[in-house]
């Protein structure tokens, strides 16, 4: 069986998922609302999804976001979750499972 990087290496996938959600909520504010009214669960602050690829340099060495009530947080952030795929792109980048959810079917 023959592997694509650009759709099955891990890096690849992660890579896509950062596009992915900076595309999506920066242009489809709308559906990135809706999305976010759909999923279930809580944060966890365990900051999996801010070291997805590269560990974002506004975490301070408790894992704390030290602009996490700041204006320049960025939206992709404060929209995290968007989606199923953004569940799986936690579990891809660090084994752990994030507190949110979403139905099956409800992964666009
Ligand atoms: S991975 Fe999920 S549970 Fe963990 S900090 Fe991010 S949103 Fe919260």
């Amino acid at each position: 069986m023959k592997l694509h990087f650009w759709r099955d290496h891990p890096r690849a996938i992660l890579l896509r998922g950062k596009l992915r959600r900076f595309f999506t909520v920066r242009f489809r504010p709308g559906f990135t609302q809706a999305q976010i009214g759909t999923r279930g669960g809580h944060c966890l602050q365990c900051a999996a999804c801010c070291k997805i690829i590269f560990r974002c340099p506004w975490l301070d060495g408790d894992n704390r976001c030290r602009v996490y009530y700041s204006k320049i947080r960025p939206l992709v952030c404060a929209h995290f979750p968007i989606n199923g795929h953004d569940i799986t792109d936690v579990a891809i980048s660090s084994g752990r499972q994030c507190g949110y959810s979403f139905d099956q079917g409800n992964s666009r």
